[in-house]
C-alpha cells in the first residue's frame, strides 16, 4: 500500500467471518490494481458516522452487510430502483469527483441471483412457478429478481406468514411485472404440494446453515420432484441437506456460493471505472471462497 492506494471495504457487525475481503482482494490483485478491500466492524448505532468516515477518507465504495443493509439507506444521496424495491442496499458507490461527494446505493444480490440462475441453465418463463421459502432480506431480492425476469407465479412460504404477506404488499405497491404472488405459512405438506407444479424451489432461509447442517426445509423421506431446479442460498456448507435431498431425487441442485461471488463481482464492476470481466471475476471469487470455506471446515 502507498499514498495512491484506492480503498473499498465492507461494513458489518460482526465482520470477522466475512469472505468479501479475501475474494475482492484476489480479483484486485489479479487485475494488478493498487486497490485494497478492508473489513470494517461498525456498531449498529454508528452507521451514519461510518458512512461519513469512509467518505471523508476517500473510499471509492463499500459493501454493506448484516445488520446495516436497511439503516444505510438513510445516509445516501440516491438509491437505485432494485435496491429501493427490495428495501436493502448492499453496495455503495462513493463519487468524490462530482463537485462534492455523491453516494449511490445498489443491491447486487438481485442481479447476482438472477444471472447466477441463468448462467446455470434456468431461465424464468411466464408459465413457470417458483416456490420461495423465506421472507427476509434475501427472499425479497430473490422474489423481486424473479418477477422482473418475467416469471409467471411466485409462491412464498414463511414461518411467519405476516412477513411473507408484507413482502407481497410492498412489491405490489411498486409494481414489478405481471407475475402472480401468493403467501402461505411454511408447513411441510404445503411445501411439497406447491412444489409439484413448480419449476424452481429457492431456500432463502437460514435453515441448513452451519452449524445446523442436519436441518432442511424439505421433509425427510419425501422425494423432490425430479425436474425441479433447487437453489439453496445457504453456501456454508456448500452442499446443504436440501441440496443432497435434491441430488438424490434427481432434481437439479444449485448452491449459494455462485450468487455470493456474482454479487461481489457486480459490486466491483460498479466501483471500477474500467470494464470488468464479471464472469471471470465471479469464477475467481468463487474459487477463493471455496478454499476459505474448506479450510474453515
Ligand atoms: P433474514 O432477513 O434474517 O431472514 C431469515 C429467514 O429465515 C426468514 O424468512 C426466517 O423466517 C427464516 N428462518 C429462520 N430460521 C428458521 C427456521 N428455524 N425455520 C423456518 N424458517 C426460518 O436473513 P437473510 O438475509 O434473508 O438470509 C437468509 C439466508 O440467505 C441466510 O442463510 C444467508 O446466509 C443467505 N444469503 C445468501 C446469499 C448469497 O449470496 N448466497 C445472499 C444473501 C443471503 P421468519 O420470518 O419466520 O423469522
Amino acid at each position: 500500500m502507498d499514498g495512491a492506494t484506492q480503498l473499498v471495504g465492507v461494513i458489518g457487525w460482526p465482520i470477522e467471518h466475512s469472505l468479501s475481503p479475501a475474494m475482492h482482494n484476489a480479483v484486485l490483485e489479479e487485475l494488478g490494481l493498487n486497490w485494497c478491500y478492508v473489513p470494517l466492524l461498525v456498531r449498529p448505532t454508528a452507521v451514519a458516522e461510518a458512512i461519513r468516515g469512509v467518505t471523508a477518507l476517500g473510499f471509492r465504495g463499500i459493501n454493506v452487510t448484516v445488520p446495516h443493509k436497511q439503516a444505510v439507506m438513510g445516509e445516501l444521496d440516491e438509491i437505485a430502483p432494485g435496491a429501493a424495491a427490495v428495501g436493502a442496499v448492499n453496495t455503495v458507490v462513493i463519487d468524490g469527483d462530482a463537485g462534492g461527494t455523491h453516494l449511490a446505493g445498489h443491491n447486487t444480490d438481485v442481479p447476482g441471483f438472477i444471472t447466477s440462475l441463468r448462467a446455470r441453465g434456468y431461465k424464468p418463463a411466464p408459465d413457470d412457478r417458483a416456490v420461495v421459502v423465506g421472507a427476509g432480506g434475501a427472499a425479497r431480492a430473490v422474489v423481486y429478481a424473479l418477477l422482473t425476469a418475467g416469471i409467471g407465479e411466485v409462491v412464498i412460504l414463511n414461518r411467519t406468514l405476516e412477513r411473507a404477506q408484507r413482502l407481497i404488499v410492498d412489491l405490489t405497491v411498486i409494481g414489478t411485472g405481471t407475475g402472480r404472488l401468493k403467501a402461505l405459512p411454511l408447513q411441510p405438506a404445503a411445501l411439497v404440494a406447491v412444489s409439484q407444479e413448480a419449476q424452481l424451489l429457492v431456500n432463502a432461509t437460514t435453515v441448513g446453515m452451519w452449524p445446523s447442517v442436519a436441518d432442511s426445509i424439505w421433509p425427510a423421506d419425501v422425494p423432490l420432484p425430479g425436474g425441479l431446479v433447487v437453489y439453496d442460498l445457504v453456501y456454508n456448507p456448500l452442499e446443504t441437506r436440501l441440496l443432497r435431498q435434491a441430488r438424490c431425487s434427481g432434481a437439479q441442485p444449485l448452491d449459494g456460493l455462485d450468487m455470493l461471488a456474482r454479487q461481489g463481482a457486480l459490486a466491483l464492476a460498479l466501483w471500477l471505472e474500467e470494464a470488468l470481466d464479471v464472469d471471470g471475476a465471479t469464477a475467481l471469487m468463487r474459487d477463493v471462497c471455496e478454499r476459505a470455506l474448506g479450510s474453515r471446515a
